[in-house]
């Protein structure tokens, strides 16, 4: 019987004998050890009462464990549905009501908090903690490596991954085997990944860039990884050269150029850096390829979707975009208004349609109405514009677009003159109530290391690039701007901090 995830991912480690995994203490994961751990997790699921079908959430540290609680879950035809670490118990409460798993496989630092909100959504709480021990790790532990794969559909869901919470409340996007497995494949031979190639893996596996498009496409081409908890810069500089390519996101490179260490001897034996999940800017992309002459491949996607654009392996990589869209996705720009496509040059909202593109927003029919239109495309959300040779550059989430006085001002258009400015080191530009404009342009600076920026030169610099109603109503300067575990900047925080500005 089939289970098309799981013989495509797993199955083929069968005996393999060299490392899977490598750990940072030096141990390593073989490929065959590995699988044992899947087919006993798989088998641990099943005696805790997860039967296909039922969701599995887990909130735990990034270990061997947790990963193998990932193809374990795809084994037992269960739906894997990771949690960030970071969500506090009444986060987790949002997503156990809104999921209703039969389990919860939780740190057990966090057991106490959790176990009153996992019974009330009638979830059974086991644990899993940093060093792979706990309640969860000894039931798998007694369990037989011998689990026969539950037969699944390509259609059957295979994963419940939550949006990051960007621009609102976390949706839970529903993906099948196939919307997974279509999107590994493409990407393994988009950026050729070959069993030779060891990917250094600092990202968190609650996402879908470090669960999914890191650890399928090293599966499926059977390679190894070395297995960091999270970023930690130290260490990131010592694996460098045992590795062929790494995937981040663009804070991973822009923590990696401020330290002197990072230079091109240190990745002489690189294959590829591959950048998304938040804009990498123009300027750290240039930066990067002065100081280890490697141009990173950024690539644009989402929960929804996994990977939609990339830019090329061979070829043209264009800094400030995501490059033309993969094949088997179809993209198209239409217009905010009416929904129809727009001519190549014009800015509106981003759809896509593919083999990739989840099958809707669990238990949430009327967002899924929203952004799933009848011909299966789907509205990201996100803003863009085509160039002639068919790189889409991406200019900001509609959310964020800033109406004041009636006019349009697409924050990104600002930010990219600020960025240049003396002095700023990044900037981000929102819009907050105003009175006569309803929402004014607002300005948000962080300096450079150890400069004050001068903002009356800003806004003469500002007067001669851009018309009158663009222009920023008022500059802040802060030390740094909110972002998320992913490196996306919260633009709502910074609505909420200076709602008050023009009042
Ligand atoms: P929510 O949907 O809950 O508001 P989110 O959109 O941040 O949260 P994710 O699915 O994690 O949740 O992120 C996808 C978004 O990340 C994309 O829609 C896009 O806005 C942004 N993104 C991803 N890659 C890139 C990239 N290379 N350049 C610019 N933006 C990117
Ligand atoms: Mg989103």
């Amino acid at each position: 019987m089939a289970n098309p995830l799981f013989d495509a991912l797993f199955a083929p480690l069968q005996g393999r004998q060299s490392a899977f995994l490598h750990l940072p203490d030096g141990a390593q994961i073989s490929g065959q050890d590995f699988l044992d751990l899947a087919l006993r997790s798989a088998a641990a699921l099943a005696a805790a009462g997860v039967g296909p079908g039922d969701r599995v959430a887990m909130q735990a540290a990034k270990t061997p464990g947790a990963l193998a609680l990932y193809a374990g879950a795809v084994a037992a035809g269960a739906v894997f549905l990771p949690l960030n670490t970071a969500y506090t118990a009444p986060e987790v409460d949002y997503f156990l009501g809104n999921a209703a798993p039969k389990l919860l496989v939780c740190d057990p630092d966090k057991a106490a908090g959790l176990a009153p909100v996992a019974a009330r959504h009638g979830a059974r709480l086991m644990e899993l903690d940093a060093a792979g021990q706990g309640s969860f790790a000894d039931l798998v532990a007694a369990q037989m490596p011998d689990f026969t794969p539950v037969a699944r559909d390509a259609g059957d869901l295979a994963a419940l991954l939550y949006t990051s919470g960007t621009t609102g409340r976390s949706k839970g996007a529903m993906l099948s085997q196939q919307n997974l497995l279509s999107n590994a494949q493409t990407l393994l031979r988009e950026w050729r990944f070959t069993a030779d190639d060891v990917l250094l893996h600092a990202l968190p596996i609650f996402h879908t860039h470090g669960l999914f498009v890191a650890s399928n496409v090293m599966l499926l081409a059977g390679g190894s990884m070395i297995f960091l908890p999270g970023f930690d810069r130290e260490a990131v500089l010592q694996m460098l050269p045992q590795v062929s390519t790494m995937m981040g996101v663009p804070t991973f490179y822009t923590r990696l150029l401020e330290d002197p260490r990072f230079t091109a001897d240190l990745v002489a034996g690189m294959r590829l850096f591959i950048s998304g999940s938040a804009p990498l800017l123009a300027e750290t992309h240039r930066q990067f390829e002065a100081r280890t002459g490697h141009r990173i491949l950024e690539r644009y996607g989402m929960t929804e979707t996994n990977m939609n654009t990339s830019n090329p392996y061979e070829g043209d990589r264009r800094a400030g975009t995501v490059g033309p869209a993969l094949p088997g996705v179809e993209v198209i720009v239409t217009d905010p208004a009416t929904g129809a496509p727009l001519p190549q040059g014009e800015t509106g909202m981003v759809e896509v349609r593919g083999a990739n593109v989840f099958g809707g927003y669990w238990q949430m029919p009327e967002k899924t109405a929203e952004e799933l239109r009848d011909t299966g495309f789907f509205i990201t959300g996100d803003l863009g514009r085509f160039d002639a040779d068919g790189y889409l550059t991406i200019v900001g989430r509609q959310k964020d677009l800033i109406i004041t006085g009636g006019f349009n001002v697409y924050p990104k258009e600002v930010e990219l003159i600020l960025d240049d400015q003396p002095g700023v080191l990044e900037s981000a530009v929102v819009g907050v109530p105003h009175p006569d404009f309803g929402e004014a342009v607002l300005a948000v600076l962080v300096p450079e290391p150890g400069m004050v920026p001068d903002l009356s030169a800003i806004e003469a610099a500002l007067g001669e690039s851009l018309a009158r109603f663009k222009q920023p109503k008022g500059l802040e300067l802060v030390a740094a701007l909110p972002r998320n575990t992913m490196g996306k900047v919260q633009k709502t925080e910074l609505r909420a901090r200076f709602k008050d500005r023009f009042a």
